[in-house]
């Protein structure tokens, strides 16, 4: 079905790199184009772990455990909560050694180094950087893409993996994202140990959640020796331009954010006071029931397809739709492309439908936790404790 077709892949996030590396190994002639400027063009955010059935199988069926074991971060994935007074409430124990084999471990990687070893994996110069998609028409069968840079590309097909804006989505469904009702603002720490010792020692090298009423923090190590960090809390859908913060001032945002935090422990000021680089991010969704009518040259993955707040999925469901659109598309099960994407998207759309759903259900217990769900918090973590 892939023979002499070329296929383009949108975005080179987690989803859109996986699958460029499971196509090519059935010899399919893929490239994907990727906005970012180079491979070191951004901070691609802090560590994200895979899990058995989902990312780390599809790490497996792409050949690359072997990479993976040689790049990810041990002990990482242990989990720390506090409380507004940043009193330790349960401290997970290390997981002991690492069992790639047990469905229970979820090895933690920085979202760079995972990137980089897609990269590692792919063709020479299968990215092609600098490439924001802006729109593309159809030319006889075949599409021909436009980038902002001014260049043009043809695909036989082509895969929207562009994330939470995806400038590809509306060629496959007029379905818009709705606002969950959580708004995240997230903040960069580079040096921690120098700016900030007290936080660098309380995160420890893993995943830290801090909840108060009303209000939560959450912390994670970079690969780099850095902190990812993440203020959550209810806010009305417009805040981030009705608020009046300018977020590319450093000092407007600790300003507001020490004010919100004000009962809060001063260990938690002094993260602000070193974070930078602050990105505003209402948490949206795409509609659980959402449907369209599969096309024979165009389909989504990830983030594209199925956006959902933040609940520790979305890097392995982009990483899954790779697999099962792979599948779908080159091991001749189906007569012709439109069948085989058809087949991909109902499997995809009841998968997201059911995380979703369960993303959606948690968001407001974490940005906006009360007592109780502080407590159920408590339980998942250490049910006999
Ligand atoms: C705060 C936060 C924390 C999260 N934590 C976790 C977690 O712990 N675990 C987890 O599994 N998931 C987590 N997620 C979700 C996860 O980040 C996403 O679901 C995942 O990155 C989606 O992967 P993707 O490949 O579909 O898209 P993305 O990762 O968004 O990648 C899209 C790529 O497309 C590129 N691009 C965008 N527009 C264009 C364009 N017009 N032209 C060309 N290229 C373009 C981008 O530069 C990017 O490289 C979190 C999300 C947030 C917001």
């Amino acid at each position: 079905m892939l023979a002499n077709k070329k296929i383009a892949i949108v975005g080179g996030g987690p989803g859109g790199l996986t699958l460029a590396r499971l196509l090519q190994s059935k010899g399919a002639a893929v490239k994907v184009y990727e906005r970012d400027y180079s491979q070191e063009a951004r901070v691609q955010g802090a560590i994200v772990d895979l899990h058995f059935d989902s990312g780390l199988k599809v790490i497996k069926a792409a050949g690359l455990l072997e990479s993976f074991q040689l790049n990810y971060m041990p002990g990482a994935d242990k989990f720390r909560l506090l409380d507004k007074d940043a009193t330790i409430l349960f401290d997970e124990p290390d997981q002991g050694p690492a069992d790639f084999n047990d469905e229970r471990f979820r090895p933690e990687i920085d979202r760079g180094a995972l990137r980089d070893l897609l990269i590692a994996s792919l063709a020479p110069d299968t990215v092609v950087w600098d490439s924001q998609f802006a729109g593309m028409q159809q030319v006889n069968s075949a599409w021909q893409l436009s980038f902002k840079n001014g260049t043009t590309a043809m695909a036989d097909l082509v895969i929207g993996a562009d994330g939470y804006r995806s400038k590809v989505r509306p060629y496959v469904t007029d379905i818009k994202e709705r606002y969950s009702g959580a708004t995240i603002i997230q903040g960069e720490i580079n040096d921690p140990q120098k700016d900030c010792p007290e936080v660098n020692a309380l995160v420890n090298k893993a995943n830290l959640i801090a909840m108060g009423v009303g209000k939560t923090i959450a912390a994670q190590p970079r690969g780099d020796g850095g902190i990812t960090f993440y203020t959550a809390s209810l806010y009305p859908e417009n805040w981030i331009k009705s608020g009046g913060i300018d977020f590319n001032d450093n000092q407007q945002v600790y300003d507001y954010l020490v004010g919100f935090y004000a009962d809060w422990d001063p260990v938690f000021h002094t993260m602000f006071k070193a974070g930078s680089h602050f990105v505003p991010r209402p948490l949206n969704y795409f509609p659980l029931d959402q449907h369209w009518h599969a096309q024979a040259t165009i389909t989504l993955i990830g983030d594209a397809a199925h956006l959902m707040p933040p609940s520790g999925e979305g890097v392995n469901t982009a990483m899954l739709d790779a697999l099962d659109l792979s599948e779908c598309i080159a091991n001749g099960e189906y007569n012709d492309l439109q069948a085989a994407i058809a087949a991909y998207e109902q499997r995809m759309r009841a998968r997201a439908a059911v995380l979703g759903r369960e993303a959606l259900e948690g968001i407001k217990d974490f940005a906006s936790p009360g007592t109780a769900s502080i407590q159920k918090m408590l339980q998942l973590f250490d049910p006999i404790g």
